[in-house]
Order: C-alpha cells, then sequence, then structure tokens
C-alpha cells in the first residue's frame, strides 16, 4: 500500500481542526484573532474599528453574541495591539490577560523611579525608541485593564488546551499561544508575515533572547501560524524559514 495514502493532508486537518477567526482589516496590517474553542477568546483588540468587526463577525456570521467573550489576550501591550481593548470592555465584561512580565516592567518602572520619557523620547534613535516605549506611561495606562497575569507554560484559565509560551524578543513582555492538539500557534509580534507570507522575526531586546525564543516555537509542532502583522499561513512547518532581522 502506498503510505501516502494514510497520511492525513493539510486540507483535512484544516477542515477538522481550526479554532481560530481572523479579523482583520483589508491588508492584514494589523490582526485580532477570536478563538472559538471550549470558550469565546478574543487576542489583541487591536483598534475600535477591529473590535466594530469582531462584534459584527460574531453577530452576524457565529451567531453569538460579545457577552459570550470569556477572555481577552494581550500578546504584548503595544498600542497597536490594544488600543481597542476599551471599546471591546464596553461589549463584554471578560477578564484581561497578559505577561507577567508587564508587570514587573512596570514594577521595575516604579521602584528605581525612571522619569517618564515622551519628552526626550523622540530625539533617541528609532530603536532606542522602541526600547525607551516599554517605561512610557501608556503601559502603565493599559496595566489597569488587566486582571489575570500568565507564566510560561500555563494553560489559559478558560481553556487549558491553550498554552502560553513566553516569547521575550519583539518585547521582553511578547507571549505566543500555542494548541498541540489543533497546531496552531498565535504569534503576535513575535513573528510577522509582513513580506508576502515570509515570516520575520523582529527583535528589539537582545538578539540571543529572539533566538532562544525561536528555537522554543520550532520545537512546536505548528500547521497554522497566526500572526500580529500580514496573512496567517498554513503550511506543514510554517517557522522553517522565519527571518530574523535586528
Ligand atoms: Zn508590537
Amino acid at each position: 500500500m502506498n503510505p501516502a495514502i494514510n497520511r492525513p493532508t493539510l486540507s483535512s486537518i484544516a477542515l477538522g481542526a481550526r479554532q481560530v477567526h481572523t479579523i482583520t482589516d483589508r491588508f492584514a496590517m494589523t490582526n485580532t484573532y477570536l478563538v472559538e474553542g471550549e470558550q469565546l477568546i478574543v487576542v489583541d483588540p487591536s483598534s475600535a474599528t477591529h473590535v466594530h468587526l469582531l462584534c459584527d463577525y460574531l453577530e452576524r456570521v457565529l451567531h453569538r453574541s460579545p457577552r459570550e467573550i470569556r477572555l481577552v489576550v494581550l500578546t504584548h501591550l503595544h498600542l497597536d495591539h490594544t488600543a481597542g481593548l476599551h471599546t471591546l470592555l464596553e461589549r463584554c465584561d471578560a477578564p484581561v490577560a497578559a505577561s507577567r512580565m508587564v508587570r514587573e516592567l512596570v514594577g521595575a518602572r516604579r521602584r528605581y523611579g525612571l522619569p517618564p520619557l515622551p519628552h526626550i523620547a523622540g530625539q533617541m534613535l528609532p530603536r532606542m525608541l522602541d526600547q525607551l516605549d516599554l517605561f512610557l506611561p501608556a503601559y502603565e495606562r493599559q496595566m489597569k485593564y488587566i486582571t489575570t497575569w500568565l507564566d510560561d507554560v500555563d494553560g489559559l484559565p478558560v481553556d487549558a488546551n491553550w498554552r502560553v509560551i513566553a516569547s521575550p524578543g519583539h518585547t521582553p513582555d511578547s507571549l505566543c499561544l500555542y494548541n498541540p492538539f489543533t497546531a496552531e500557534l498565535l504569534t503576535g509580534d513575535t513573528v510577522v508575515t509582513i513580506e508576502r507570507n515570509r515570516p520575520v522575526a523582529r527583535g528589539r531586546t537582545s538578539p540571543s533572547l529572539l533566538e532562544e525564543t525561536l528555537h522554543t516555537l520550532r520545537s512546536l509542532r505548528v500547521y497554522f501560524l497566526y500572526p500580529g502583522h500580514g496573512w496567517p499561513i498554513l503550511a506543514r512547518d510554517p517557522l522553517s524559514n522565519v527571518r530574523i532581522e535586528w
């Protein structure tokens, strides 16, 4: 017998297993994801426009209410992923979860009294600005919404099939979400596909941290990669040709 006959094809896997819906703008510049597993989970509310698209999709396509959303997860706290949070919380009263690293970063800022930086940040080089913006007041402002702190390898509180993968690199607090049963991976900005489906990892903390993160992600069985920016990828090994940019 031809051994290929019994091997599951990507299309059969795609029909059976996917739990993730992509909510995006016309050019997939930034993506919000809706996980429809044991519970409804929203990952990265992005902008008020994304939240309107999300609620519309929930009601018209899935015939479900935003009130059924049981958890909101932030892959990191950059504003392009979180600006819609306030609008979303007007439509549902789900708890908001983010990496415990956020709390540690903000706590360190308070302990060591780093000054507010916006007035000098504009004079800095872009890469420096990327690092400094971790400490901008925006991070502290958004922290007040977060009620659930996530650690590496945790299962999500409302659906333990979805695991937290700490993925420092883009920011120290970045995390990915992985479901080993459906082989789906949400990468936030750790890996993006803004250039014709070629995945790119862009580091802003340290090269070794990013390498370590990619090593961890490549060890996972992934068929569906959902990036924070760009189109999702369906492939047997979507992380094999990630280009690292520094
Ligand atoms: Zn980002």
